[in-house]
């Protein structure tokens, strides 16, 4: 192993003397290639990493190509001209062995360390496990959903079997390109989210408010490209297998009896259609827009899987009527406002439904897979608090066994809980907010004793109207006030 205090930063390089002993050592440690430090260029501070191959001069100074080069130039070119350098007041000429006493014992810089080697993902894209077996992948961290735990997960596997055997180019089945409905809270960020970290694929998730067609203010079309390689930590390959996922595209519906230039709805739906089907991308590496400095690069979208989700809030009643006017006409007319009432509504939904609702045919026809997401009941509002893999309620659990103190919920605490959740109408969204509310407090106060063991959330907590059941080490419940 190499002596770290033997090594000098770039920095004090100037004020080191070295001794005939430590220079002799150098020399030796030099000769060591891979000894976790890597060279770097004596004028431009480049490691040789960056720089490329090294030029070693005397007394151990190295020089990369390119400052070599400069220098050559410089003095062919007659920019520097010794003879007339040498006689001007003021400037010294400086004889290489005089460096034998500033010279650094390691001209090398630490090399940054290798990633570690990740995990296998759980779901392998290059050899895509059947979709009953991506579904159950997903039941672990989504409750509820079995509809579009299905459909999204034969999709998934139709896609990354054509990536993987390449046959994306055939016309005769189309790109496996979805569009989630469902209302907000649901779940529909999350299952991508899932997914994507069960398949080890890079996502980017966009907001389609925030896209405007290209040369407008705001993001351009094609910026969804670039945040995926930034995803992908700038690896074009797994960038072109990834998932791009598009939240609030119900916001870019065509805006009905609108006079000006629709830059934000229409447009952007129609700047969509290229990249939905495959094509190149020039995307900026390594910034989110394009300018002269940064360099560019290729993507293509053809194997990017993109999922659209939306709530697409006044489509019910898109579908209501379609389907009150269809059961009113004929012999067997049925009554005008059958479907008034009926709960599932969305699930009934027709490409028909989403061109009224305003989006153009052409985007509908590239996102072949379309499925709807149900709004979660309280039943499964508590499910999610308790069930997923990841629960809120095992990470605290979790977070206060590290003290030594169990937590535990009662069940009409948890009801209580997603009650609350119900009322503030953001679906599963609203739990998070309200656990840690009230977790605070136990947060804050059980660390205090040493002596508690076991803490109890009640109903009576949730609703204010009572405190947690505490219990020392070795006894029995009490209420806390
Ligand atoms: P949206 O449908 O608006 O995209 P999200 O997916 O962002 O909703 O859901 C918000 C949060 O609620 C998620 O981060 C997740 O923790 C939780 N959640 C929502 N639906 C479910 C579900 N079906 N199963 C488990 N957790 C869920």
């Amino acid at each position: 192993m190499q002596d770290k205090d033997n090594i000098i930063d770039v920095e004090d390089v100037k004020e080191v003397t070295v001794t005939e002993e430590t220079k002799e050592k150098s020399v030796e440690e030099n000769k060591k290639e891979d000894d976790g430090y890597e060279k770097y260029c004596f004028i431009c501070r480049r490691p040789e990493s960056v720089a490329g191959k090294m030029i070693e001069l005397p007394n151990h100074i190295n020089v990369c190509s390119d400052c070599m080069q400069k220098s050559f130039d410089a003095m062919n070119n007659g920019e520097i001209d010794l003879n007339r350098l040498m006689n001007m007041p003021g400037v010294q000429v400086f004889n290489m062995a005089d460096f034998e006493n500033m010279i650094p014992k390691q001209q090398k810089v630490k090399q940054k360390k290798p990633k570690e080697k990740k995990e296998d993902p759980v779901l392998d894209i290059r050899k895509i496990p059947a979709p009953h077996k991506i579904k159950a992948s997903l039941d672990e961290y989504v409750v509820g959903q079995e509809y579009a735990k299905k459909a999204i997960s034969v999709a998934v596997y139709n896609h990354y079997k054509r990536v993987a055997t390449d046959t994306m180019d055939d016309i005769e089945i189309e790109k496996s390109n979805m569009l989630m409905i469902g209302p907000t809270g649901c779940g529909k960020t999350y299952l991508v989210k899932t997914l994507a970290k069960l398949l080890d694929v890079p996502l980017a998730i966009t907001d389609a408010t925030s896209l405007t067609e290209a040369g407008y203010i705001g993001d351009d079309i094609e910026s969804v490209v670039s945040k995926l390689l930034a995803a992908a930590d700038n690896d074009v390959e797994r960038a072109e297998q990834g998932i791009i996922f598009i939240d609030e595209i119900d916001k870019i519906a065509k805006k009905k009896n609108s006079s000006q230039r629709d830059v934000s709805g229409e447009s952007v739906q129609q700047g969509m259609l290229k990249l939905l089907e495959g094509s190149d991308v020039e995307v900026p590496v390594g910034a989110n827009s394009k300018n002269a400095m940064v360099p560019l690069t290729t993507v293509n979208t053809k194997n990017i899987l993109f999922i659209c989700g939306g709530a697409f809030p006044d489509l019910e009643d898109i579908i209501k009527e379609r389907l009150n006017k269809q059961a009113s006409v004929g012999f067997q007319a049925d009554l005008k406002d059958k479907y008034d009432a009926e709960k599932n509504i969305l699930e009934k939904v027709t490409v028909e439904d989403l061109r009224k609702f305003g989006m153009i045919p052409e985007f509908i026809g590239r996102l072949p897979i379309i499925f709807t997401l149900q709004g979660l009941d309280e039943e499964k509002l508590v499910r999610i608090l308790k069930e997923p893999k990841n629960a809120i309620l095992k990470q605290y659990q979790k977070l206060l066994a590290l003290d030594e103190v169990k937590l535990e919920f009662a069940d009409e605490a948890l009801m209580a809980i997603a009650r609350k959740a119900m009322k503030k109408d953001t679906g599963a969204r609203g739990l998070r907010s309200i656990i840690e509310e009230f977790m605070l407090d136990i947060m804050y106060e059980i660390p205090k004793d040493d002596n508690i063991g076991q803490v109890m959330i009640t109903k009576e907590y949730i609703e204010g109207t009572g405190g947690p059941l505490i219990s020392m080490r070795g006894q029995a419940l009490i209420e806390e006030k």
